[in-house]
């Protein structure tokens, strides 16, 4: 068994931070990831981080911008924390010698980008992320933190108590996929889940195949419940063929939107008459779908981002990568025409539920980037303000595992019994009567996943109480059988042809533009493919690189994932930043500024709810019309 004081699973932009900021308080810390750090999907960020560095700019206005865009579903305290942090966590960067771009005076530059009254997002050309994770892997070899690569978190060895909140996490079981050995880590302070979001889910998505949501389900699985699920950003230009990224950074540069009667569809049609094309990205990927359901649209398909008359100096020195994307990906020169896009999965919202030290309800366990929801970005992300969530709550995960004090916190994780006796559960949906996620536990009490329900998993009466090392021992023999299992039956159903199906229901049913009718359909479609995964096999044996074993299962988180967005989009009955509803076309402050809460309750969905924070240090935020 491999021990350290902290480990941290992931290595991408709030891995590496988080393994930093822990090794700076004196912690033995080591990543376990399945990717080489470089090759986290942060590596793809393009456009920039969001950081009031410059005269004229103030935090406050920043945390005003973030709280517009979340349409008023973001906690204050997170928000703050966030725009108060991020200039020192970004000139950090630049002092680990991050080559941001310039202007001729030597200062950094900073783009204006959707949704910001002030030009603050500061950036290293179109390749953002792709020095970011250079920067801070250089510092990881500096200080010899140990990373683990090639290696799979399949389960967290959590104890097993009744009620999620005196549970303790004492670790991981990593699955190496060079030689297919299951072996355990034990961590002596805590596991910090990095493992970024989940576009997997969907068909047409700017994420990488590994963006499976690994964390966010694992830690559902456990305990941990699942906030604001429903709200998934779809990215308004993304290549039509593949859903390769084309950073707003273009409309921040100037970049300009058409439709296929070469109108200026933005202002034409009254979709933002202040903003334009730098409207939030809810927003400008709806006017581009209603023109395309207009029938205004190229080919029926997408419509078209002009950046040619910004000149070939300016684009060459501050969007290179684009014309490299548009080449390569759709066999478009930027330089000599427009480019074709349209919206795309591209960022969840919601993840696992944190304080703004990166806590979450079990003693231990903790989570930061895209899998963590703390809520900065509530129901719409502003875009750079996710890279900023990364080094900011990164590091404070990291420091809090290690053992420093940063306070008490102001966001509370659990349950708010009050609150929900106050509310009362008023929601069109019964998470559990659709059947389903109960399901997964097979006979025996064991799921599919390996990991067993709580109740059965205490053979001794819940009386002693289990040493960490029984803790990471159990779920190592538990991903043992389950790796077995997986690997010697030899029929069956194979993970791809469930994968898309459920990617395929979820872009029709579960997109930009949502609808009760469609959101039963995508619960079916899942919780079919659910009672299918029990039957689910891999033809592959070998224990070597085998990616289908991997594929197989990471389609179980896809479908936990899957369900929790799907139930937290039909039981929530409004309009709301990201999460449009055709029979519901007003956003109810009456009745929904609260967070949307999933627990796994022994194996079925629970919907619950907790109060939105809007208090802020100096004010309290008034939620207002949000018009761009
Ligand atoms: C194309 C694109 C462009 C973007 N551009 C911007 C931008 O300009 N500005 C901005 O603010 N935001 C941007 N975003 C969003 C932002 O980049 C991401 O939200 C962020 O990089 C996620 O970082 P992360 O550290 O949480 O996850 P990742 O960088 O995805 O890292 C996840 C890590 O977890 C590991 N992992 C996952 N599962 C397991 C497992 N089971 N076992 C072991 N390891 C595991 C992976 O190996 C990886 O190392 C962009 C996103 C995309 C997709």
């Amino acid at each position: 068994m491999h021990e350290h004081d902290v480990l941290v699973i992931g290595g991408g932009g709030a891995g590496l931070r988080a393994a930093i900021a822990a090794q700076e308080e004196g912690a033995d810390v080591a990543i376990v990831t399945k990717l080489h750090p470089v090759r986290s999907h942060t590596g793809a960020a393009e456009g920039g981080i969001n950081a009031a560095i410059r005269e004229g700019d103030s935090w406050d206005l920043h945390a005003y911008d973030t709280m517009k865009g979340s349409d008023y579903l973001g906690d204050a305290p997170a928000i703050e924390t966030l725009a108060q942090d991020s200039p020192e966590e970004t000139i950090q960067l630049e002092h680990w010698g991050m080559p941001f771009s310039r202007e001729d005076d030597g200062t950094v530059s900073q783009r204006p980008f959707g949704g910001l009254s002030f030009p603050r997002t500061t950036y290293a050309g179109a390749e953002t992320g792709h020095h970011l994770l250079h920067t801070m892997y250089e510092q990881v070899v500096k200080r010899g933190i140990q990373v683990y690569d090639e290696w799979y978190v399949s389960e967290l060895a959590v104890t097993d108590e009744d009620d999620p909140s005196e549970r303790t996490c004492h670790g991981v079981v990593g699955y190496d996929i060079k030689t297919g050995q299951v072996e355990g880590f034990k961590a002596r302070n805590g596991v910090i889940l990095a493992t970024g979001g989940l576009g997997q889910v969907y068909d047409h998505t700017t994420n990488a195949v590994a963006n499976t949501g690994d964390g966010a389900a694992m830690a559902y699985r456990a305990g941990v419940p699942l906030e604001d699920m429903e709200f998934i950003q779809f990215h308004p230009t993304t290549l039509p063929s593949t859903g390769v990224l084309i950073s707003e950074g273009v409309r921040g540069e100037g970049g300009i939107l058409y439709n296929a009667e070469g109108e200026r569809f933005m202002f034409e049609y009254g979709y933002a008459n202040n903003d334009g094309e730098l409207a939030s990205r809810d927003v400008v990927s709806r006017a581009e779908l209603t023109e395309i359901n207009e029938g205004r649209g190229v080919e029926d398909e997408y419509v078209y981002l002009d950046m040619r008359h910004l000149g070939e100096e300016r684009i060459t020195d501050r969007l290179e990568n684009i014309l490299h994307l548009a080449r390569d990906f759709e066999g478009v020169d930027g330089l000599e025409e427009p480019m074709p896009v349209k919206p795309g999965q591209h960022y969840a919202m919601g993840g696992i539920e944190t304080n703004e030290h990166g806590q979450t309800c079990i003693d231990g366990l903790y989570a930061a980037g895209e899998c963590a929801c703390v809520s900065v970005h509530g129901s719409n992300r502003l875009g750079g303000n996710a890279l900023p969530e990364l080094i900011v709550f990164g590091a404070r995960a990291g420091r809090h595992a290690a053992g420093t004090d940063l306070g008490e916190p102001e966001i509370a994780t659990g349950r708010d019994e009050e609150f929900e006796r106050e509310d009362g559960l008023d929601t069109p949906v019964d998470p559990g009567a659709v059947g389903g996620a109960s399901d997964a536990v097979a006979d025996g009490g064991e799921r599919t996943d390996g990991s067993r329900s709580s109740s059965d998993a205490r053979s001794d009466g819940g009386t002693a109480v289990a040493s960490a090392d029984d803790v990471v021992q159990r779920a190592v023999e538990n991903q043992r059988t389950r790796i077995d299992r997986l690997l010697n039956e030899d029929s069956g159903v194979q993970q791809a042809e469930l994968r898309e199906k459920l990617q395929k229901s979820m872009t029709q049913n579960v997109n930009v533009f949502r609808n009760e009718e469609g959101l039963k359909t995508a619960l079916e479609d899942i919780r079919e493919v659910r009672e299918r995964y029990e039957d689910v096999y891999v033809d592959d044996p070998s224990r070597t690189f085998n990616t289908d074993l991997i594929h197989t299962i990471e389609m179980q988180n896809l479908l936990d994932l899957a369900e929790a967005i799907t139930l937290g989009a039909l039981a929530r009955d409004e309009f709301r930043g990201a999460h449009w509803r055709q029979e519901h076309q007003e956003r109810k402050d009456d009745e929904w500024l609260k967070h949307t809460m999933l627990a796994w309750n022994d194996g079925s969905p629970e919907l619950y709810y907790k109060p939105v924070i809007l208090e802020g240090e100096e004010d309290t935020y008034e939620p207002k019309v949000r018009s761009y």
